[in-house]
């Protein structure tokens, strides 16, 4: 059957709407894609500040590289992107964000409000629902603030669809603590309802943030991992033995810098453990990979978190046999044993 309406393009609100289904799921992408903006623009200091977790608002406020005032308005237009500029670019990318979604499809389902700066001039943008609300001079200090209020106020099914905000904070904290496994060199605090989170020293010493994260306990129950063939570089930590938990979400992998889900590394890095783990228990790990970014697609999925690797067996035969070594030749009774 057909209906009288004729074919037409569909509005920019509209498109950016649709791409935010995919982009944007729930409270927690927004903090992802907010923090990796402030990560690509060089920041030293990253604060994520949420109420009602985040539902009501997230606040991403970070020191890096601003936008200039001419460029704020394109910053949130769709595919708009300061990151690759031809299709060379796209098979080599190194910063986290690229496909320009990110910021219209925020902007298409809720209230946000931008205060960015290069250091010359600064300025402020709300934009609600997709619409222009105000655009005005701001301070001129260097850095962006992303404030999102009023999360999916259009889209009353994604708000039903959405868990209860103790699940939805603890998806929010599980992502970044994983952005800051792969950027110890950034300080990261994340605040809710002002009661801190997560603060990071930003130091450059991963364990030191896996620290942070897992209690320092942990820390010295962690044994350092590092193996290279022509391919890959592999470094990070992994429990010993005695340190496990109920489930393998503790297993986090970074690729050149991202997080990513693999579900083949992260079982060759159980594989790793032999017979060391008890049935049902996982070891807490962070496993950087460093790799020719032509070796891996990270254009499979909006979100980036999966990706194609080419040589995967490869690479999971060399993260089995880092981790048996980190283990290896270390005693089963931990070092630091007595001092928890
Ligand atoms: P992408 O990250 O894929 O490029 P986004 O929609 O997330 O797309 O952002 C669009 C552009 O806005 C970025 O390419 C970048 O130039 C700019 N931008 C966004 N957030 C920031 C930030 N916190 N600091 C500096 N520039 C930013
Ligand atoms: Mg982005």
């Amino acid at each position: 059957m057909r209906t009288l309406t004729k074919i037409h393009e569909l509005s920019d609100v509209l498109t950016d709407q649709i791409a935010a289904g995919e982009v944007i799921e729930r409270p927690a992408s927004v903090v992802k894609e907010l923090v990796e903006n402030a990560i690509d623009a060089h920041s030293l200091e990253i604060d994520i500040t949420l109420e009602e977790a985040g539902l009501q608002k997230i606040e991403v406020r970070d020191d890096g590289d601003g936008i200039s005032t001419d460029e704020v308005l394109t910053a949130f237009k769709r595919h708009a992107t300061s990151k690759i500029t031809d299709r060379k670019d796209l098979f080599r990318v190194k910063s986290l964000g690229f496909r320009g979604e990110a910021l219209p499809s925020i902007a298409s389902v809720s209230n946000v409000t931008m205060v960015t700066s290069t250091g010359k001039t600064g300025a402020a943008v709300t934009i609600k629902g997709g619409e222009l609300v105000t655009q005005k001079p701001a301070e001129a200090r260097r850095g962006t603030t992303v404030t999102v209020a009023d999360l999916f106020y259009n889209v009353p099914a994604r708000l039903k669809y959405l868990k209860s905000p103790n699940t939805e904070l603890s998806k929010i904290v599980d992502i970044v603590n994983r952005l800051a496994f792969g950027h110890p060199e950034i300080s990261i605090a994340l605040t809710h309802n002002g009661r801190e989170l997560l603060r990071t020293a930003g130091r450059g010493d991963q364990l030191q943030v896996i620290g942070s994260v897992y209690g320092m306990a942990a820390t010295g129950q962690m044994a350092p991992i590092k193996a290279s063939d022509a391919d890959f570089k592999i470094s990070g930590y992994v429990s010993l033995p005695a340190l496990t938990r109920a489930s393998r979400s503790y297993i986090s992998v970074l690729l050149n810098g991202r997080y990513v889900r693999n579900f083949a590394i992260t079982k060759a890095v159980i594989a790793g453990y032999g017979s060391k783990l008890m049935v049902g228990r996982y070891p807490l790990a962070v496993i950087n990979i460093e790799m020719d970014p032509l070796l891996v697609d990270v254009n499979v999925h909006p979100t980036k978190q999966e990706v194609r690797l080419s040589k995967e067996e490869a690479l999971s035969h060399l993260v089995r046999t880092a981790v048996a070594a980190a283990l290896g030749d270390r005693n089963l009774i931990p070092d630091g044993w007595d001092n928890l």
